[in-house]
C-alpha cells in the first residue's frame, strides 16, 4: 500500500494534477499546487458537492464569505482560546509531533496486532472460524483490545483536563509496550494554536492582528441574519460555501490529506431547537449516500462516532475512507447546538435569534454541520481510481475516475494528421467542447494516446479515421472496458451526455 501511495503521488505530479508549491525554490511544507488536470478534477468534485446542497435542495442557498474576518470572530467562535494541538519533541530524532496522533498511531499498530491474529486463527480454523467468539475469548486478543479502551480512556480524560503531563506518560508508556517511534525521549507536551496570523493596514499593533480562517463555517454564522432576511428563508434551512481555510498544522503528512492551506466545502444547516438529533441522523446518512453515489466501493467507507467532542458540539461523527495509509476522517458530521450564534450574540451585542411564524417565538436556531474537504476528497477519488493493470500489449495505469468528475470526458483523435482527418476532428470538437472539457491529440500512435487518457481517466476516446468522412461514422472507446464501437458523429454527445451526467 505505502509502494502503490508513492506511485500515486509520482503519477499526480507526471500527468498535472498536483505540483508540489513553489518547487524551483525547493518546495513549501504542506503546500500544493493543483495542474491542468488537477484543476478540472476539484473544479469537478465542488460542482458535484455545490449541486447536491444548492440545486437539489429547495431550502439551502450558496455563500461566499471573506477569509479576513473581524479578530473578534475568533475569539467567540473559541479558536483563540481552543483551536490548538498538543505537541510533542522527540529529543533523540528531534522529531516533532502531535500527540494525540502519536497515540493514534500506537492504537492503529495495536490494532494491527489483534488483525493479525484474527487471520492467523481464520486460516487455521477455515469455514468454521467464528470471529466475533474469537475475538472475545482468544487471551492475546482480549488483552490488546482492553489496551486499547484504556488508552482511548487515558488520552480523552487527560486532553480534557488539559493534563499535559499525563498526555507526556501516556506516550512514555506506549512506547515500552508497543514502540512507534523507537525512542523514550520526550519533551514536555505544549498547546500550539493552528491559526495563522497576519496584520491588517501599515500600523503593526497587537490591535492590527487578524487571523486567515482556519475553518469556513463563521462566516456562514456572521452572515446568518442577512441571509435569513433578505432570502425571507424559513427554518430548517442551510447555508452552503466553499473555500479556503488555513491552518499552521503541525506535523504534515500524507501528501494533501494534511495541508497548511487547503478548501473546504461546508454547509450549516439551521433548525428548532430540539430537532437537532432528527437532523443529525439525516445529514449522516444523506453525506454517506452522496459518496457512494459516486460509484466508489462502499466497503472502504465507515462512521466514526466520537466519544470525545468539540467544544462547540453534541453530537459528532466522521465519515471515514480507507485510504492507502488507513481508515481516516475524510468529512465531519457536527450537531453544533446553538453554540456559535449564542457566543456571536454575546460578542457582537447583535441579536442573532429567528422569529418562528409557526409558534409565534424568538430564538437562537440550532445547528447541524457538514464539512469536508476539497483536497481529502480528491486524494479519496485518486487513490480509488488508480489503477495498474495488464492488459494485451502490456500494462496500463488508467483513472478509474467516477465520469462525472474526469478532467477530460472526451479526447478527439484524427487517425494520421493528413487527408482531411484532423480538420473533421476539429469539426467534431468544436462542436462539443462547450459542454464537455475536450482534448485533441493528433501525436504519436493511437495505442499512446489512448495510454495518456487512461493515465487522466478520460472515460471516452473517439478517432476520425478515412471511413468517418465517407459514413460519418467514428470509433468510440471506453476507458474502463477498452471496447471499440463505430457511431454515427451525432450520436457523440447524447452518448458522453448519458455517461458523465449525474
Ligand atoms: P483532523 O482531525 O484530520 O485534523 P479535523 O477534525 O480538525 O481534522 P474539521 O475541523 O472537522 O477537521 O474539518 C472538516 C474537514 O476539513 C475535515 O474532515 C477534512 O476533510 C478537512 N480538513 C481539515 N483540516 C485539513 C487539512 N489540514 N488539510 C486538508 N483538509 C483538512
Amino acid at each position: 500500500q505505502e509502494e502503490l501511495f508513492k506511485k500515486l503521488i509520482a503519477h499526480c505530479k507526471e500527468y498535472g494534477f498536483i505540483f508540489p508549491s513553489s518547487e524551483i525554490y525547493d518546495g513549501l511544507s504542506a503546500v500544493y499546487d493543483y495542474g491542468q488536470n488537477g484543476v478540472e478534477l476539484k473544479n469537478n468534485i465542488k460542482r458535484y458537492w455545490w449541486d447536491s446542497m444548492v440545486k437539489l435542495n429547495e431550502n439551502i442557498v450558496g455563500l461566499d464569505s471573506a477569509i479576513f474576518m473581524h479578530p473578534e470572530i475568533w475569539k467567540a467562535s473559541g479558536h483563540v482560546g481552543a483551536f490548538n494541538d498538543p505537541l510533542i519533541d522527540n529529543k533523540d530524532s528531534k522529531k516533532r509531533y502531535r500527540a494525540d496522533v502519536l497515540i493514534e498511531d500506537h492504537m492503529a499498530k495495536i490494532e494491527d496486532k489483534i488483525e493479525k491474529e484474527v487471520e492467523k486463527a481464520r486460516k487455521r480454523f477455515g469455514e468454521t472460524f467464528d470471529e466475533a467468539m474469537f475475538r472475545q475469548t482468544n487471551p492475546r486478543v482480549v488483552e490488546n483490545l482492553e489496551k486499547i479502551e484504556d488508552i482511548r480512556k487515558r488520552m480523552v480524560q487527560t486532553l480534557e483536563s488539559g493534563d499535559l503531563e499525563g498526555v507526556r506518560q501516556l506516550i512514555v508508556d506506549l512506547e515500552i509496550v508497543c514502540p512507534v517511534s523507537g525512542s523514550r525521549n520526550w519533551t514536555e507536551v505544549r498547546q500550539f494554536n493552528l491559526m495563522f496570523e497576519t496584520k491588517v493596514g501599515s500600523v503593526s499593533e497587537d490591535a492590527n492582528t487578524i487571523y486567515l480562517r482556519p475553518e469556513t463555517a463563521q462566516g456562514i454564522f456572521v452572515n446568518f441574519l442577512n441571509v435569513q432576511k433578505t432570502g425571507r428563508m424559513k427554518l430548517p434551512f442551510g447555508i452552503a460555501q466553499i473555500g479556503k481555510a488555513f491552518r499552521n498544522e503541525i506535523v504534515a503528512r500524507q501528501f494533501i490529506f494534511r495541508m497548511r492551506e487547503f478548501e473546504q466545502m461546508e454547509m450549516q444547516f439551521f433548525l428548532r431547537p430540539g430537532e437537532e438529533m432528527k437532523w443529525y441522523e439525516y445529514w449522516k446518512e444523506a453525506r454517506l449516500r452522496w459518496h457512494k453515489a459516486l460509484g466508489t466501493n462502499p466497503a472502504k467507507y465507515r462512521y466514526h462516532n466520537h466519544d470525545k467532542l468539540a467544544h462547540y458540539a453534541n453530537a459528532a461523527c466522521d465519515i471515514e475512507f480507507e485510504f492507502p495509509f488507513g481508515f481516516k476522517e475524510v468529512e465531519g458530521i457536527h450537531s453544533r447546538t446553538d453554540f456559535d450564534l449564542s457566543n456571536h450574540t454575546k460578542f457582537s451585542g447583535k441579536k442573532l435569534q429567528y422569529f418562528d411564524p409557526e409558534t409565534n417565538e424568538n430564538y437562537i436556531p440550532f445547528v447541524v454541520e457538514t464539512s469536508i474537504g476539497v483536497d481529502r476528497m480528491f486524494l479519496l477519488i485518486m487513490a480509488s481510481a488508480y489503477t495498474e493493470e495488464k492488459v494485451d500489449d502490456g500494462e496500463r495505469i488508467v483513472l478509474r475516475i467516477p465520469p462525472a468528475l474526469a478532467p477530460v470526458k472526451v479526447a478527439v483523435f484524427p487517425l494520421i494528421k493528413k487527408d482531411g482527418l484532423p480538420e473533421l476532428a476539429r469539426t467534431i470538437l468544436n462542436d462539443i467542447k462547450l459542454d464537455f472539457n475536450c482534448h485533441y491529440d493528433e501525436k504519436d500512435t493511437i495505442g499512446k494516446r489512448y495510454r495518456r487518457h487512461d493515465a487522466i481517466g478520460t472515460p471516452y476516446c473517439i478517432t476520425v479515421d478515412h471511413q468517418s468522412l465517407e459514413d460519418g461514422m467514428v470509433t468510440i472507446r471506453d476507458r474502463d472496458t477498452m471496447v471499440q464501437e463505430r457511431i454515427p458523429i451525432d450520436r457523440i454527445r447524447a452518448i458522453v451526455e448519458e455517461k458523465v451526467s449525474y
